[in-house]
């Protein structure tokens, strides 16, 4: 895709969990070569609404339209290899493993052709390059340095950046991050914002949730506010600071 064409389309998509509406009827689009920030109290759905579009649990209705393509009943999987990426919520790489070998992962999940072989290692030049391109991903985001030390040796910062090598290394045009900057110090924020930044340049589209309002409002091309699983605006960084519905929300809330 072209930076500005719209590569994910979310139309009324809700999601209920027996009696609780954790997602209703929440329609936003996100474009290639833009950040999309997704904001909203503890609880508002935005962790389940990354779910419904990446294939984790999927909407109870409407539609998930990825590069025009329906995609709300597909498995994640599958979705992941049609060029969508998302990291989780909480760290979820293995401490003990190299940074390489968790970025690897990543790499298996898109771009074997023959998924089965390269993770049994029945295929030695596939497993080559699969490494090979992790290396790659390492370089692109700044951690040439840390190839081969334990991703959990490395500070939170360094090991949220592994997280988004490995995502792309699935080789997305579409990256979910699911608050990717909690808990990071203040220079880990800005060396994070720094490459989304770069992403972004290179036509990345990117969604994220995230709750440091600094640095959604310093990095965000747009935002949607979700409270109480709707949507309750949408619109410019500068226009969501000044809405009152918004203050009302983040104020009496
Ligand atoms: P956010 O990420 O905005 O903090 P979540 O999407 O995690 O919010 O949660 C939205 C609501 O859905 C919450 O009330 C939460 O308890 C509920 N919820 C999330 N996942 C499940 C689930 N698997 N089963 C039941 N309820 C869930
Ligand atoms: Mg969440």
């Amino acid at each position: 895709p072209q930076a500005g064409d719209t590569i994910l389309e979310v139309r009324e998509v809700s999601k209920r969990f027996g009696g609780l509406t954790a997602n209703n009827a929440v329609s936003f689009t996100v474009r290639a070569g833009e950040v999309m920030a997704l904001i909203g109290p503890n609880g508002a759905g935005k962790s389940t609404m990354f779910n419904c579009i990446s294939g984790v649990n999927p909407p109870t209705e409407g539609e998930v339209r990825f590069l025009n393509q329906r995609v709300e009943r597909l498995e994640s999987r599958e979705i992941a290899r049609r060029g969508m990426s998302r990291t989780f919520q909480h760290v979820r790489l293995l401490p003990t493993m190299s940074v390489l070998d968790n970025v690897a992962i990543g790499a298996h999940l898109r771009g074997s052709r023959n998924f089965v072989h390269a993770s049994c290692r029945l295929d030695r030049d596939e497993e080559r390059r699969l490494r090979h391109e992790s290396a790659r991903q390492i370089e692109r985001v700044g951690l040439g340095e840390h190839l081969f030390d334990a991703a959990g040796s490395l500070p939170l910062g360094k090991q949220r950046i592994v997280e988004i090598a490995r995502a792309l290394a699935a080789d997305p045009c579409l990256l979910l991050l699911d608050e990717p900057a909690a808990g990071l110090r203040y220079l880990e924020k800005q060396a994070l914002a720094e490459l989304l930044r770069k992403l972004r340049g290179e036509g990345m589209g990117i969604l994220l949730v995230e709750h440091d309002m600094d640095f959604v409002m310093g990095l965000a091309d747009r935002v949607v506010v979700m409270e109480f699983g709707e949507k309750l605006a949408e619109g410019l960084p500068k226009q969501i600071q000044e809405d009152p519905k918004v203050l009302q929300a983040y104020l009496g809330g």
